[in-house]
């Protein structure tokens, strides 16, 4: 028997739940927690109307280490699945050492009142996980996540050197609104306002916020300009891969999101600093994020497709090698079999498959490791099993920018 809690009923929560319940031989018991239990309630409907599953739901707030320890101690799951916001990470860490819980999520920590996220609050964990005997597997998504497993695939199997790695993500898909956020506004702009950084010969460069700008022509999507961008896992690829020259990441944006994204900023609405309105204290962009279309509610409007991969050049058996590695998924696929668009689809999946590796033992260790540490091969053979087929192709040169 295995039970599994999942804390977060957003979109990618709502995917993990509809994989999970579809492999009832590893996910035998699953509870799906949040801060609202209509949001659990929703969802669990949703799965059980589809599926002969049951799903328990729970509310949590888990900014509240006392009550999601509670939580922890009267589900008694093996694994804690975290797909709220990065906000609440260490919360949820610090209660699963409490409780003696595996912790797996997608995303790496940020303080609510800065704009800034790095692995070195959850690495710091490593040595109490590793005492406790328990596994924080960290970034178990698409981008972190699939493509942390896609370089670690490449450094296995394609190259015995990789000296540069782009990670290309492109969303060709399109929902009729002027402008939203295909997942969680207040994540996706803190990230896409952010100065760009990347990592050249040793050291971390910085440029402005979607200052360079590239076309690339996408499989199956087209050619579309990608902009880049500080994404976290650079961070730790070049930290486990410390053979990595240059690490680079690319979104791409059209026109319209760029131009509302501007306006909105030029007038203040993208800010985390408090205002005072009417006698009450907001934050600007939080409540932007109430006013603008609820990601959840895209799926079923959302047509095209996502193309998100990797671009690796190095050496293999004394030759330059060039390797792309990507997957495409389309929205209305994901939405027809979840009821989500392909967003939340690309991140609930693999969050899904991590914590089926570690249930049933594939996936082990104790102490904070990220996903590119471990062994891919089972993870690769699942993508292909669940709805995110992958494809690699060797290229005739590198990058040409
Ligand atoms: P949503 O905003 O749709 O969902 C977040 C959910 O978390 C909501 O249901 C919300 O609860 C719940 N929540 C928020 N605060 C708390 C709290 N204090 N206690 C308990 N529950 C809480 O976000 P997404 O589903 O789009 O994203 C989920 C996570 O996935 C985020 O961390 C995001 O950064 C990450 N992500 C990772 C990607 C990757 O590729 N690695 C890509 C996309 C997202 P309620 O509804 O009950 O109020």
């Amino acid at each position: 028997m295995t039970k599994i809690l999942v804390i977060g009923a957003g979109g990618v929560g709502s995917v993990a739940v509809h994989k999970m319940a579809m492999m009832p031989e590893v996910f035998s018991h699953i509870t799906l927690a949040s801060r609202r239990i209509s949001s659990c309630e929703q969802i669990a409907r949703q799965v059980e109307q589809k599926f002969s599953a049951k799903i328990e739901v729970a509310e949590v707030n888990a900014d509240d280490l006392e009550q999601t320890i509670r939580l922890l101690d009267l589900v008694k799951p093996s694994l804690v699945v975290n797909l709220a916001l990065p906000y609440q990470d260490l919360i949820i860490m610090e209660a699963c050492l409490k409780v003696g819980v595996h912790y797996l999520d997608t995303a790496n920590y940020e303080p609510r009142d800065e704009a800034k996220f790095q692995y070195s609050w959850q690495w710091e964990y490593h040595d109490r996980f590793k005492e406790a005997g328990l596994l924080a597997l960290l970034g178990s998504g698409f981008d972190p996540g699939v493509t942390n497993v896609f370089t670690a695939w490449a450094k296995k199997y394609h190259f015995d050197q990789i000296n540069t790695l782009d990670i290309l993500d492109c969303n060709g898909g399109d929902h009729g609104h002027p402008f939203a956020t295909n997942f969680n506004p207040e994540i996706n702009i803190r990230e896409i306002t952010a100065p760009a950084r990347f990592w050249e010969n040793g050291d971390w460069q910085e440029r402005p916020a979607l200052s360079d700008k590239q076309s690339f022509d996408f499989p199956e999507v087209g050619a579309r300009n990608m902009y880049l961008m500080y994404h976290e896992e650079l961070e730790s690829l070049v930290h486990h891969l410390p053979e990595i020259q240059r690490a680079r990441f690319w979104m791409t944006f059209g026109d319209s999101y760029l131009k509302h994204l501007e306006v909105l900023q030029n007038v203040g609405m993208t800010s985390i600093e408090p205002v005072k309105y009417d006698g009450h204290e907001i934050i600007p962009l939080q409540f932007l994020k109430a006013v603008l279309p609820n990601p959840g509610d895209l799926g079923e409007i959302t047509k095209g497709k996502t193309c998100i991969g990797n671009i690796i050049s190095g050496v293999k058996d004394g030759r330059p090698k060039n390797l792309y590695i990507y997957n495409i998924c389309n929205h209305e696929q994901a939405f027809s079999e979840v009821g989500s668009q392909a967003v939340s689809y690309t991140t609930g999946v693999p969050a899904m498959i991590g914590s089926a590796l570690i249930l049933k033992k594939e996936w082990q260790g104790a102490g904070v490791f990220n996903i590119e540490q471990m062994n891919p091969d089972p993870f690769m053979k699942m993508l292909n099993q669940n709805g995110l087929p992958w494809i690699e192709k060797e290229l005739d040169g590198p990058l040409s920018f």
